[in-house]
């Protein structure tokens, strides 16, 4: 999981705009942000573990200056959170300087870490991509192309070099990437609502295998690669990742969450007396199964939100404490039949913990209610779930995961539901995790910190 933005607009402050820009793809990725800036081709970057606001102040965006700029937010899917796995990175190769962003995860990493032959100073697995564009001998244009057909797996990509802006997607196009306008000048961005927030026009989604270039000649895009035959857009993005006002595939997310519900109380209904979110990601489905059975929609459980995302954090221990830290339920459930609505149980430790919280607070049952089918099977493509052996449901019946949540009842949305809420057809979503059908080759060691040095 990780947030991308990219603007080319001499005359603008791009650093500004990029700035902007990550803020609106904060939820993408806590770990650590980044600004790229090409100033007459000559390329500065500043990135630091931490929030967007966090690692940017007045001084320092002050300090970025030039004709385009690219910005990343980042959530270690592959490589530790260290400082050197920031991102925008910056690769001085043979025959360029290439600053890049990458959402997504690679699939063929260790041979193409194998292939470029020097050591590498991240041990992402996004450098390799840099890497090849900066070794290669040939004009950008050529390069890049060159480089994406190398790649197995998820890259929705931004990068400068040579005096331009690059922004790619793989051929299966797992992670959105969409393009917009502000004025004359092109913007790119993981979601469509980073291009509202900096007052761009959405003009239309980067498609699976294309490269977009920005030079002082305009926009070119190219089909540099035959799109796969089947697409593979992410549905996690529907269900859990995108912000509710992104519009994936021309799809709302908010709209398709709330389908996600009504669908959810008609497949599974249940006898209470209040339906309460898991906020923020299990609101929309919250409001569409209130909607459809009639139950009262009740806030129920406050949430702290300066506190990050409890899925976002990778340490157990973190998480743990992050859970108590996050909610705390309100004296109106105290007495009352309460169903729960969640976007997804990956290890079932926060949908316990909340249960447990909300019996702690009096509720007389506890209905658990999911608006995506069970987790099962781990993500190569960029969201970090868990091992296998780590998800709940990859061994579990339903009876057997409601037993370990301690709740009155529990139903996840079927497949089918899920598929019809985001108005999609099943040939153009990766649903891997949740069927364990994927897309490409998986890798044989997928470990997120493979690529660390062995430590003695
Ligand atoms: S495996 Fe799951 S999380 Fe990963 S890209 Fe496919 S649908 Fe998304």
């Amino acid at each position: 999981m990780c947030g991308v933005f990219g603007v080319r607009a001499p005359g603008r402050d791009v650093a500004r705009l990029s700035y902007f820009g990550l803020y609106a793809l904060q939820h993408r990725g806590q770990e650590s942000a980044g600004i790229a800036v090409s100033e007459h081709g000559r390329l500065t970057a500043l990135r630091d573990l931490g929030l967007v606001p966090q690692v940017f102040d007045e001084r320092s965006l002050s300090g970025l200056r030039g004709e385009l700029a690219i910005g990343h937010t980042r959530y270690s899917t592959t490589g530790g959170n260290a400082w050197a796995n920031a991102q925008p990175l910056l690769h001085h190769g043979r025959t360029r300087t290439v600053a890049l962003g990458h959402n997504g995860n690679l699939v063929n990493a260790a041979d193409l870490r194998a292939e470029v032959g020097k050591p590498l100073a991240s041990s992402s697995d996004s450098e390799v991509i840099a890497a090849l564009v900066a070794d290669d001998d040939r004009p950008l244009e050529e390069a890049v192309p060159a480089a994406m057909a190398r790649l197995e797996g998820a890259a929705s990509v931004v990068g400068l070099a040579d005096g331009r802006l690059f922004a790619f997607r793989d051929a299966y196009g797992f992670r959105p990437l969409v393009l917009g306008r502000l004025g004359a000048d092109p913007v790119v961005a993981s979601e469509s609502c980073a291009l509202d927030l900096v007052g761009a026009e959405f003009d239309r989604e980067i498609r699976p295998g294309e490269l977009v270039l920005a030079d002082e000649d305009g926009v070119h895009s190219v089909q540099a690669l035959e799109p796969a035959e089947r697409g593979a857009l992410c549905i996690f993005e529907f269900f859990y990742l995108a912000r509710p006002d992104t519009r994936l595939s021309g799809v709302e997310v908010h709209g398709a969450r709330v389908r996600m519900g009504e669908r959810l109380a008609a497949e599974a209904p249940a006898e209470a007396d209040l339906v309460l979110p898991i906020p923020d990601s299990g609101t929309p489905a919250a409001i569409g199964f209130a909607r459809a059975s009639g139950i009262p929609f009740s806030e129920g459980l406050i949430k702290n939100r300066y506190v990050g995302r409890t899925f976002i954090q990778p340490e157990q221990g973190m998480r743990e404490q992050g859970i108590r830290m996050k909610f705390n339920p309100l004296a109106e459930v105290s007495g009352q039949r309460v169903v729960v609505v969640d976007d997804s149980i990956v290890r079932g430790s926060t949908t316990r913990q909340i249960v447990s919280m909300l019996f702690d607070a009096g509720a007389a049952e506890v209905h658990v209610r999911i608006s995506s089918p069970p987790v099962v099977s781990p993500c190569f493509y960029g969201i970090d779930l868990a091992a296998e052996e780590e998800m709940i449901a990859a061994r579990a019946s339903v009876e057997e995961v409601r037993a370990a949540i301690g709740a009155t009842s529990l139903a996840y949305i079927s497949l089918e539901g899920l598929q019809a809420a985001t108005r999609r057809p099943a040939s153009a979503l990766c649903r891997a995790c949740l069927t364990r059908e994927y897309p490409t080759r998986v890798p044989a060691d997928a470990a997120k910190l493979r690529f660390e040095p062995a430590r003695a």
